[in-house]
């Protein structure tokens, strides 16, 4: 299968975007044809330090080297060194309607959060582009994405109706931490919230600690178990597995979970899943990411150029 998926260099890397995609993009490599790009124009959507942004390129595209993407295997790029993608935007946009951007959950979002910009309106349209460029069938993403890549298959199939075959229809590939939660017990994992509601993949051993120990949980006894204690032990088992977390369940449901315990247990299990990448992430030069990304780019370029070639075609736009 064609695998295609990104991740925007917003600052930081943290465990949601690890467990929910990232970590599914090193086991796919292995059987797959697998894209991966660093999405520099969709992170330009909102409001970001100009200053900080090609630090921000390379730091992203470190963590997803380190979380085992192996060039020789994957393609990694900078989207915005393919400007195919902002061009198959432009002809996508044309064949999209307002009310299905509006209906975009993460737009409301990140609207409230930021400006009613066009660019952020327009951003699922950018990532069809991103998909459909390079006619990849699997992306594996969280599931806050979702959405966005059944507007992907729906644009696909309006384009190979209306002008002719081109386009296969994507599927999500999600993974078994689809979604996670917050350490707030508020909503998603997110990097645009407070740094102490989420575990970045470049947290040192002490900030772990700390996180972990003023994450949100009940109180231990009432009947119902809170979504965020739920969501902490669950995290718990994407470490060390079902069985060893079901055991902190178990407690929790007969009031007898002492969090002393638990959290530094879960604490240390962060720690030890991330020694490995942190230390393989230090390792990485600057220069080296830089020489990958551009040889991705180059690689990638001929098969975008043509792709523009067979829609522009379609499209009825070459004379
Ligand atoms: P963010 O949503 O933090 O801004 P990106 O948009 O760069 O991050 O998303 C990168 C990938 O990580 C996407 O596939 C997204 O679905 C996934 N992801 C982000 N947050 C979570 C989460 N809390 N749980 C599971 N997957 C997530």
């Amino acid at each position: 299968m064609k695998i295609f998926s990104g991740i925007q260099p917003s600052g930081v890397v943290h465990l949601g975007n690890y467990l929910g995609a990232m970590k599914n993009w090193a086991k796919l490599q292995a059987e797959n044809e697998t894209i991966f790009c660093i999405v520099d124009y969709h992170a330009i959507t909102v409001n970001y330090p100009k200053e900080e942004l090609p630090q921000r390129i390379i730091s992203a595209a470190k963590d997803v080297l380190a979380s085992g993407i192996d060039p020789e295997k994957s393609t990694l790029f900078l989207q915005s060194d393919v400007k195919e993608h902002t061009e198959l935007a432009w002809l996508l946009n044309t064949i999209t309607t307002m009310g299905e951007l509006t209906r975009m959950t993460q737009y409301k979002e990140k609207a409230a959060k930021n400006e009613e910009r066009v660019g952020l309106f327009d951003y699922p349209v950018l990532m069809a582009a991103d998909i459909l460029l390079y006619k990849a069938e699997g992306v594996p993403v969280g599931e806050d994405q979702v959405q966005h890549v059944e507007l992907t298959r729906d644009l696909a199939r309006r384009f190979n109706t209306k002008f002719g075959q081109i386009f296969p229809e994507p599927k999500a590939l999600l993974t078994e931490a689809k979604r996670v939660g917050s350490l707030s017990g508020e909503g998603k994992m997110s990097k645009s919230d407070a740094v102490n509601t989420y575990v970045a993949l470049t947290d040192d051993p002490e900030t772990i600690r700390q996180k972990i120990a003023g994450a949100t949980t009940d109180d231990g006894h009432q009947s119902e178990i809170s979504p965020a204690t739920l969501n902490l032990i669950n995290l718990y088992g994407e470490f060390v597995g079902t069985e060893e977390a079901n055991k902190f369940l178990e407690q929790r449901k007969a009031g007898t979970i002492k969090y002393s315990e638990f959290k530094p247990l879960f604490a240390e299990a962060i720690i030890k899943e991330l020694e490995p990448f942190q230390k393989r992430r230090d390792e990485i030069t600057d220069e080296e990411v830089k020489k990958i990304l551009a040889s991705g780019a180059e690689k990638l370029r001929p098969f975008a150029q043509e792709t523009i070639k067979e829609v522009k075609e379609k499209m009825g736009l070459v004379i």
